[in-house]
């Protein structure tokens, strides 16, 4: 099967930056794929030449099959959007939302109120759909919006932080819809700024930084391939005098703050020596995608 999204050397500059810079990305169908990056690394700016709102410089885009930006209109009959902030119209109830967006493809209203109950239903809004948006939850609006996006049935969905904001109980019920979108074979491609999102939703992930693609895997084999599987983190009283020697217990330390971060294969010596050292608290956990993005991307904060 095509790749629903194939990006090859793609390049955009602005002010004569290249903020997207020879970037390759190819989506296989009936995956979800994460695209991380610390912020200004380019993922939003790859999402507009995906969807082909702007044109690239160098490179080229085919979106479901048709080249970009040249077909947009077409390709984007078949693509959802979920942008980074809601943009539901508060005048309007959870139907008229629905049907406005709909018409934007050019569906009949007919068709698009026969969607509307599979839309509610997915999204966790029955009994919901004469609600006037301004009564929602702000959980209820994401999915309200995830929905809007399913309305004219995409094969590919995109998704710019579709959890940005939410409490975990609502994180959780957005989890719950983008496993059932995967389960019915749609493509996702999901931006993130929250590690254990992409870790549990993600078969795929690109991590961007400057534009380009740095490395690509499952979340698993980005663990494995680049990062040390055991992770101590260790703060307290005498954490100078730790760090100090740290090299004989453990491969590579990092401190961020009033935290040392020790990477190891071999947990046990570390936290045995810990033991010695009662001024000194710590927690011993898997290795996860956050330590792998730190450590690709960095911890210097980018603004
Ligand atoms: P991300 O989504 O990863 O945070 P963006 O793609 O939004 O990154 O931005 C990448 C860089 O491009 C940033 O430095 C941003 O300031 C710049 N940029 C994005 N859009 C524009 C624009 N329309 N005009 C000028 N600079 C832009």
């Amino acid at each position: 099967m095509n790749a629903p999204l194939r990006l090859t050397n793609l390049c955009k500059q602005y002010g004569g930056t290249l903020v997207v810079d020879g970037l390759d990305l190819e989506l296989e169908a009936g995956r979800c794929h994460g695209l991380l990056g610390p912020n200004g690394a380019g993922k939003t700016t790859t999402l507009r030449l995906a969807l082909g709102l702007i044109g690239a410089d160098a490179g080229t885009v085919e979106l479901l099959g048709h080249p970009m930006p040249a077909d947009a209109a077409l390709a984007r009959r078949k693509v959802g959007v979920v942008p980074q902030v809601d943009s539901l119209d508060p005048d309007f109830t959870v139907r008229e939302n629905l049907h406005t967006y709909g018409r934007y493809f050019g569906m009949k209203g007919a068709e698009i109120e026969a969607r509307i109950p599979d839309l509610l239903d997915f999204s966790g809004l029955n009994g919901k759909a004469d609600a006037p948006i301004l009564t929602l939850s702000g959980g209820m609006k994401r999915r309200l919006t995830l929905a809007r996006a399913l309305v004219n049935d995409p094969d590919l969905v995109f998704l710019d932080e579709p959890t940005t904001g939410l409490d975990p109980q609502a994180r959780h019920l957005i989890w719950q819809g983008l496993r059932r979108l995967i389960a019915r074979g749609k493509t996702l491609l999901l931006t993130t700024h929250f590690m254990d999102e992409a870790e549990r939703l993600c078969d795929v992930i690109s991590v961007i930084d400057h534009g380009r693609v740095i490395v690509r895997g499952s979340p698993r084999e980005l663990i494995a391939s680049n990062i040390e599987p055991h992770v101590v983190e260790i703060y307290g009283d005498g954490l100078a005098e730790w760090k100090a020697c740290a090299s004989d217990f453990c491969r590579r330390c990092e401190q961020a703050g009033e935290t040392l971060f020790c990477y190891t294969e071999a947990p046990e010596r570390v936290v045995a020596e810990l033991a010695t050292r009662p001024g000194l608290r710590y927690l011993h956990r898997p290795a996860n995608l956050e330590d792998v993005f730190l450590k690709l991307t960095g911890r210097d904060l980018r603004d």
